[in-house]
């Protein structure tokens, strides 16, 4: 099951950037196996995916430590709190869920020496949805020149999660605001080259919009059980 989804979403990302004009192999698939079990990972492993995304830290470490044998990259998605920083910067290769200075500044002097900078995106609460994690555009500028500052981390890009929609042209408005400020950061000279936009979902509309890393969990791994805030 896990290898045929997996193969129909690599199909399904290479047939949309080929309608919107783009290459397939400007798009990174992120398997999102939160709620997932280990052996799950191991089957997507052998079917060639190894980047996963997890938002639970305990969850998450448990499986980094049974699958240390693998060659994986782990990318950290979920709301993050200072007592979690350090096991994050111990463990992790990115972070996609980076919206406080404050945090960043941990993960910069928790991040050990022996591993390279650590990859991080911010999020951004595109929808400005007031429970919701990320920061206003309206913040983005300044937290964004202040992150790339910091020698242990080295700033990819912007990552969101927009409020769900079913309509393909309202779930693109908001991907085409987060590819406009994507836009001016690199303009403004930020190295940046990750847009991590699209889930199961609305994967389509963010490809249109320039997503380069789409975040898939249920389309692979099937629905989960203890779906926790709708995600
Ligand atoms: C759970 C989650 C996903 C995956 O969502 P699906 O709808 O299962 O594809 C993507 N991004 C984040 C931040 C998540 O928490």
């Amino acid at each position: 099951m896990i290898s045929e989804a997996l193969t129909t979403v690599r199909q399904g990302i290479a047939d949309t950037a080929r309608q919107f004009d783009r290459t397939p192999e400007s798009i990174q698939l992120l398997a999102v196996s939160k709620t997932c079990p280990v052996a799950d990972i191991v089957t997507a492993f052998k079917s060639g995916q190894y980047r996963f995304g997890e938002s639970y830290l305990q969850e998450a470490i448990a499986k980094i430590e049974a699958l240390r044998d693998y060659s994986l990259e782990w990318y950290f998605i979920g709301p993050l709190q200072s007592n979690k920083t350090r096991l994050i910067a111990e463990n992790f290769n990115w972070v996609l869920s980076l919206d406080k200075l404050k945090h960043a500044q941990r993960l910069n002097v928790q991040r050990p020496d022996h591993l390279p900078s650590l990859n991080v995106c911010i999020q951004v609460n595109i929808s400005e949805e007031p429970q919701k994690s990320g920061v206003r555009l309206s913040d983005l500028s300044s937290l964004a020149q202040a992150i790339a500052e910091l020698p242990h981390l080295r700033l990819r890009g912007l990552m969101t999660l927009p409020i769900r929609r079913v309509d393909f042209n309202q779930q693109r408005l908001p991907f085409r605001r987060l590819r406009v400020a994507f836009e001016q950061l690199q303009a403004s000279g930020l190295a940046l080259d990750t847009l991590s936009m699209g889930m199961t979902n609305d994967m389509v509309a963010a490809i249109a919009e320039g997503s380069t890393l789409v975040r898939i969990g249920t389309g692979i791994f099937g629905e989960r059980i203890n779906k926790i805030n709708g995600l």
